[in-house]
């Protein structure tokens, strides 16, 4: 008769796969299943950092981290650095300018390669088409049930099936709901990480266009955050990762929440005017059209002129009033937006929200049934654009691999 498994893992993500390879260092011993709800393993690291997989970042510290658990840092400092634990998979890394870590290849299929010939000489199953649907609890042992009506019996179970992010990877919130019947409750769980839809008659021209810039989030009049990159605009939300970042504020501020765009951010106002009156001297006789031509892609430059000056572009440069050029530099500075809310599920990269943080205890075990452990995405942490969403699965996934093989100590011969 086979042996019932030490340890049955719900979901083959980035967190999932770590938990594995940990569970099975520190307990060589203990059988560990993967059971994963799609054909493969690892199907969204294939996709992030746009195939490069964006791992880690060099530069970590808490206000990076978003969400109710209150240990994130101590348990990123108890593990390896995402360096460390790939290099000793035989990965090298590097940090860009900006301190995030990419594989060498760049090719995020390098990350998962390591991982799952990691975990197969550590002899951990992968068992692929088992979507897990409900966990029965029976006095000796788990039951893990399938939306198809199959059983696995195991010890313990580490639930590392991810968000609501992306459900074209697997990950539609369903053993969110399945935790709800284990006694967990959820923080407010909203799309972070995505961009952010805004009124599109206010974008009309803007689609695909590009600009550098300082996105500052404001709720009330008071700056709740800012952030300096690159801007996208599409015909009904503003993106790039420095609006990505802001994603997260939605939960709280829902239907409070404005954008201001500087898009000079590197001058100020008496500099930026000082520029306009050059170019008004320089281009006197030629058209409104072409003020901001300088400056700015031609749409943009044209979106802003006409947004700012309320007459006709065919006007000369010449014939504008001082007033008029402060204006239009106070535009240039504080293009507002007010924010209807996140993109949808599919274009969002992340789960603000989650399990709550006072579900787990230190060793991110569940408080309601002892025995089940949490990692990744699945609990209420969201981490920034630049890798610290990966970092914070790698983390959760070593430690919740560890702690859950150590609670089988004396358990196992
Ligand atoms: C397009 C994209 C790009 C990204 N790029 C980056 C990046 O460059 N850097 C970064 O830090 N973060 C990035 N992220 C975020 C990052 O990928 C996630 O935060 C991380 O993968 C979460 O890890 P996880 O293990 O918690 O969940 P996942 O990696 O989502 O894994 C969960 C797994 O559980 C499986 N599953 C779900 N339900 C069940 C079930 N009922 N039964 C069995 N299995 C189930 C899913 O199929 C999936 O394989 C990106 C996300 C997306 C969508």
């Amino acid at each position: 008769m086979s042996r019932i498994t030490d340890i049955a893992i719900i979901g083959g993500g980035a967190s999932g796969l770590a938990a594995a390879v940990e569970a099975k260092n520190i307990m060589p011993q203990a059988k560990v299943v993967i059971l994963e709800k799609l054909d493969r393993v690892g199907k969204k690291l294939l996709a992030t950092g746009n195939g490069r997989c964006n791992l880690s970042n060099v530069n970590m510290s808490f206000e990076h981290y978003h969400g109710s658990v209150k240990n994130v840092m101590r348990i990123i400092n108890s593990t390896p650095s995402a360096k460390e634990f790939f290099g000793s998979l035989g990965v090298i890394c590097s940090a860009d300018t900006k301190g995030r870590v990419y594989p060498k290849s760049n090719a995020a299929s390098t990350i998962l390669s390591a991982l799952r010939l990691r975990a197969a000489e550590l002899n951990v199953v992968e068992r692929c088409g088992f979507e897990a649907n409900f966990i029965e609890s029976a006095a000796d042992c788990f039951r893990i049930l399938s939306t198809s009506g199959e059983k696995y019996p195991c010890k313990r179970i580490i639930v590392a099936a991810g968000g609501y992010a992306a459900p074209q990877y697997g990950t539609d919130g369903s053993v969110i709901r399945l935790l709800r019947s284990k006694g967990c409750h959820t923080t407010k769980i909203c799309p972070a990480v995505a961009p952010l839809r805004v009124r599109p008659e206010l974008l009309k021209g803007l689609k695909g266009i590009r600009a550098k810039g300082r996105v500052m989030a404001y709720s009330g009049g008071r700056l709740l955050k800012e952030e300096v990159g690159e801007i996208q605009f599409t015909d009904s939300a503003l993106s790039g990762i420095c609006v990505f970042n802001m994603a997260h504020l939605v939960s709280n501020y829902d239907g409070k929440l404005t954008l201001r765009l500087d898009l000079a951010a590197d001058m100020d106002i008496d500099q930026l005017m000082g520029y306009l009156r050059i170019i008004q001297y320089q281009r006197g006789s030629h058209t409104t059209e072409e003020l901001l031509t300088g400056l700015f892609p031609r749409n943009l430059a044209l979106y802003l002129t006409k947004r700012s000056l309320g007459r006709s572009l065919t006007d000369e440069i010449s014939s504008l009033r001082d007033t008029e050029l402060r204006q239009l530099a106070q535009l240039i500075k504080n293009l507002d937006f007010n924010v209807l809310g996140s993109a949808s599920w599919k274009e969002a990269q992340v789960t603000s929200g989650g399990i709550s943080g006072d579900c787990v205890d230190e060793r991110l075990q569940l408080r309601s049934e002892k025995g089940i452990f949490l990692c990744g995405e699945i609990l209420d942490v969201d981490g920034d654009c630049g890798g610290y969403n990966l970092q914070w699965a790698w983390s959760s996934g070593i430690f919740a691999g560890r702690n859950c093989a150590e609670s089988l100590r004396g358990e196992l011969k």
